[in-house]
């Protein structure tokens, strides 16, 4: 298996063929993933949040995901998430490939290497999204005629209550574009282990300020599935993209930690 998708809130569209339910061991526990294909390729599938959205984005095991994925052979893993936008070239309906991030956690193990038997390690971050898997999202985007924005600083925070005014204030004066509760350390747990990771945030609300006019129920939700539909086809033409081959700084990580 070299492939991987994690799938956050919205990923209820996609098709996954020839599905397969597995449990895998690691020493953070055992993660239970499905294998199949999307667009004849085949996949790992985690669902981030659990098979009926039952995980709070503090509870993830994070280290245990990653470790499966690993674990099962993947290079390269494209992730989904739910965002708001703090900045309004940012709008509801927007897909972006973002390629930084500010990390606003607080509780959450940020690292395979706590010391001991096997060391530390000092991950570099400078690109956290694999350049490489993010112009082949772009690539796939293209091809199907979808709109993506390129660039876009995610600020993870702890959750599971959203964010004050004041916070959303103080992340966009430091620069943050998007706001989202899961992605970090996803990504860079993926980095340690030397797997490609890019991720596909969803604008699904915007932080108070942001909007000039509310929207009614009825325009969100419709939204919201179009965003949905439209992500399944954007993950569906990457997916006939995708190369085994990692050519990209991503494979130094797990080179230099020498666990697999
Ligand atoms: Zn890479």
């Amino acid at each position: 298996m070299d492939f991987a998708l994690i799938g956050g809130t919205g990923m209820d569209h996609l098709s996954l063929d020839r599905k397969k339910d597995i449990t895998v061991d690691t020493p953070y526990g055992a993660v239970s993933l499905q294998t199949g294909e999307i667009s004849g390729v085949e996949m790992v599938f985690l669902r981030r949040h659990g098979s009926g959205h039952t995980v709070p984005p503090h509870r993830i095991n994070y280290r245990g995901n990653i470790w499966a994925l690993k674990k099962l052979g993947v290079r390269k893993i494209l992730a989904t998430g739910a965002v708001g936008s703090i900045y309004p070239d940012y709008r509801i309906g927007d897909i972006v490939l973002v390629d930084q991030f500010l990390d606003f956690t607080k509780n959450r193990p940020q690292t395979f290497f706590d010391g001991g038997e096997r060391g530390v390690l000092h991950v570099d971050v400078s690109e956290p999204y694999c350049p490489d898997l993010r112009k082949t999202i772009l690539f796939g985007a293209q091809s199907i005629g979808v709109e993506v924005k390129t660039a876009g600083v995610y600020v993870c925070t702890e959750g599971p209550r959203f964010e004050t005014p004041a916070e959303i204030k103080m992340y966009s004066i430091l620069g943050g574009h998007l706001v989202g509760m899961t992605g970090v350390p996803e990504v860079v747990l993926a980095r340690e282990l030397g797997i490609c990771y890019a991720a596909v945030a969803l604008v699904t609300n915007e932080a108070a300020g942001i909007s000039k006019q509310p929207l009614t129920h009825a325009e969100v939700t419709a939204t919201m599935n179009m965003l949905g539909i439209t992500a399944a086809k954007l993950i569906n033409s990457t997916c006939r993209h995708l190369t085994k081959e990692q050519y990209c700084y991503c494979l130094t990580g797990g080179t230099e930690a020498g666990l697999f």
